[in-house]
């Protein structure tokens, strides 16, 4: 099989000021998660790679780049799933780590799948996850979430998912990046989907898993993106999507003013693309 690398750097309205380091930061988690899938690697390891890499990037609401709440805090969300064995981590409001998808991963080896509070705070020491690196004085922004979807030679699919929240709101909230079915899921019979744009409504409207649903109905990756963003209509919000199906087809949509997006696969070069206005009819 051939494979399939997808990332977006969020879903808002992006500065002009902020393009060019969008565009460069998107080309670069492309490059990190690359090689892993051009040698054969596993597409669970690509995802974290991306992932990562715009973790450590400030232009990106992850990791070092994230927003502050109305509380002056900083409160990480990150999610990763395998498609292959459905196995599943993801950490909410998260205070003080560098790469809170590194700590999600680590959680796939384990029962608990889903951690918060001190519980988290204590899971991220005894796996020895690294302090977060200082946040850099930056622009207001909105939503620009990061988020990964890869099929790899061996036809196994991941999604990984990482966010500062949006800025802003009350201490403990939580959006959809790091509940599966919400903002993110990944399964080798249907394929991989990420979100971003307004949690709570992603959130009300399952876009996620109503989008895998729609690829095991036989929805093209197009067809899913494009349904998950008519869908959002009924409660509001914008939102963007990443979609890669079975095929190894790969669709995008977004409802946002725009929408970093990264593609690459064994037969096509990598690509970004801030993409501007577009929802679907
Ligand atoms: N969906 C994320 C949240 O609501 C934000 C984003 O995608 O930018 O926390």
């Amino acid at each position: 099989m051939t494979w399939r690398l997808m990332l977006h750097g969020g879903a808002r309205a992006i500065p002009d000021a902020d393009a060019r380091g969008n565009l460069e930061g998107a080309r670069r988690a492309l490059a990190a998660a690359e090689p892993i899938l051009a040698r054969g690697g596993g597409a669970i390891d690509a995802v974290e790679a991306a992932v990562r890499q715009l973790e450590d990037d400030p232009i990106f609401n992850a990791g070092r780049g994230s927003v502050r709440n109305r509380e002056g805090e900083i409160e990480l969300d990150a999610a990763i799933m395998d498609g292959s064995t459905l196995a599943l981590g993801a950490v909410a409001a998260l205070q003080d780590v560098r790469h809170p998808v590194a700590v999600a991963r680590a959680l796939l080896n384990e029962r608990a799948t889903f951690l918060v509070g001190h519980g988290a705070r204590r899971f991220a020491d005894e796996i020895g996850a690294e302090k977060a690196l200082p946040a850099p004085t930056r622009r207001a922004s909105a939503c620009d979430t990061v988020g990964c979807i890869a099929s790899d030679q061996h036809g196994r699919f991941a999604a990984a998912i990482s966010t500062g929240g949006l800025e802003n709101v009350r201490a403990g909230r939580v959006g959809d990046a790091p509940l599966p079915g919400c903002g993110f899921y990944a399964d080798d019979q249907a394929g991989a989907v990420c979100f971003s744009g307004d949690g709570e409504e992603i959130m009300r409207m399952m876009l996620a898993a109503r989008a895998m649903s729609d690829l095991e109905h036989g929805a093209s990756a197009q067809e899913a993106a494009d349904r998950a963003i008519i869908r959002l209509r009924r409660v509001g919000g914008e939102a963007g999507a990443l979609v890669i199906d079975r095929n190894g087809d790969m669709g995008w949509a977004h409802s946002s003013r725009h929408f970093t997006v990264g593609m690459q696969g064994a037969d096509m070069p990598a690509f970004v693309s801030i993409q501007r206005e577009s929802a679907p009819a």
